[in-house]
């Protein structure tokens, strides 16, 4: 059934899918999500992941431009999923009516359902499916690569989400969202295909400038020959790169979310009007680049460190969240903290930052690298502020 719908940035609370409001969620969550669309959407079941998992295509729209959308490829990383089932259910309304005419889209959510369930960004294979565009070793590499030949898409849209630790010049603010139009050979050269990927994500970057203002980024444009995005600029589609990246304090990374959402849609109303072949590939070029830097999750500047019988000195701290055994995690879904620097910490980021130099902290051992910090600080006034409270 169509609803009505709004036609600005406060209509995404009418098609955010209230049924996984958070970053977290399991196969047999998101399969009851996706039954719902069975009825507006053309289903097609592509095929199984390793362990068994039914991976399906949903189509819709009867337009000449063929639009390819996939997510999570990486099992940890499935703000992008939750964003893509925001799209779909934009698509189910009448908003959508216009732009299905020109469109026909097939959304591939949740490649990797394997990597979903134990939160882990590799298959059960243990193959990175972004590094398999050429050698198709995994199930669901070549489900995407049958499904790309099948439909041959004008446009794809390879959706990811970044680490909590990348920021965006100048003010290093996280980046909440990032765009790639990916090179197709290492010398970066632009052709049509290419071009017209980069006016698609233009045009998103001047959309989302009111919500989104100094956390627009570019990622890093290494050539990677053996990833899906690459191999397909190739192919001869126009093919972007979405990270949904982070914001403060939104474990759930709902503002990402509804920004990567509200950017894909602005992009497919572009790609269906074809406003974007107006705009300068400049503004594209001239987006911030993603910087992954050193930053913490919080540093505390500055701060007086006391030792029992020891001259005392200043010094920054810097504190992480631990990955765990898996360093391909993502930390920012850690609760336990490491001291990870200590001493001159000036050219560190901090995605909080506490100025210490009003404070001391009195420990028998000193900071060491990799201490819990169950530290209490000492403020000028006589509070004492235990260092968990800061993360
Ligand atoms: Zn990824």
């Amino acid at each position: 059934m169509q609803r009505k719908i709004r036609n600005n940035y406060e209509s995404y609370n009418d098609f955010f899918e209230a049924h996984l409001p958070r970053r977290r969620f399991l196969y047999a969550d998101i399969s009851k999500v996706l039954k719902r669309h069975e009825t507006q959407f053309c289903v097609n079941l592509e095929g199984c992941s390793v362990l068994g998992r039914e991976i399906k295509s949903y189509t819709i729209g009867s337009g000449e431009t063929v639009v390819l959308l996939w997510s999570q490829m990486h099992g940890n990383e499935p703000v992008s999923t939750l964003a893509l089932l925001d799209v779909m259910n934009f698509l189910e309304t009448e908003n959508a009516l216009s732009l299905l005419k020109k469109l026909t889209i097939c959304a591939l959510p949740l490649l990797n359902p394997d990597g979903n369930e134990t939160f882990c960004r590799r298959n059960a294979m243990g193959i990175d499916l972004n590094r398999d565009a050429q050698r198709l070793t995994a199930p669901e590499s070549r489900i995407l690569s049958n499904l790309y030949k099948t439909i041959k898409p004008n446009v794809a849209f390879n959706m990811h989400d970044q680490e909590q630790y990348y920021t965006t010049l100048p003010e290093r603010k996280q980046t909440m969202i990032s765009f790639l139009a990916p090179k197709f050979n290492a010398a970066g050269d632009v052709n049509d295909i290419r071009c017209a990927a980069m006016q698609i994500i233009a045009v998103a970057k001047e959309f989302l400038e009111p919500i989104a203002a100094g956390c627009i980024a570019k990622y890093s444009d290494s050539f990677m020959p053996n990833a899906f995005g690459d191999s397909m600029q190739l192919w001869g589609t126009s093919t972007i790169l979405v990270e949904c990246g982070s914001a403060p304090d939104d474990i759930d990374r709902l503002l990402p979310r509804r920004t990567a959402a509200l950017a894909i849609i602005r992009m497919l109303e572009s790609i269906a009007t074809q406003d974007y072949t107006e705009i300068d590939i400049d503004k594209y070029m001239s987006i911030p680049n993603n910087i992954r830097d050193n930053t913490f999750d919080l540093k505390i500047t500055n701060i007086e460190i006391c030792m029992p019988g020891e001259r005392s000195f200043r010094a920054d701290i810097g504190i992480r969240r631990y990955k765990g055994a898996d360093f391909e995690d993502f930390a920012d879904f850690s609760t336990e903290y490491h001291v990870e620097g200590f001493g001159d910490l000036s050219n560190y980021g901090g995605i909080k930052v506490y100025d210490g130099s009003e404070c001391s902290i009195t420990l028998q051992k000193g900071v060491k690298i990799g201490d819990k910090p169950d530290y209490t600080i000492l403020l000028n006034n006589g509070t004492q502020v235990p260092i968990n409270q800061l993360y």
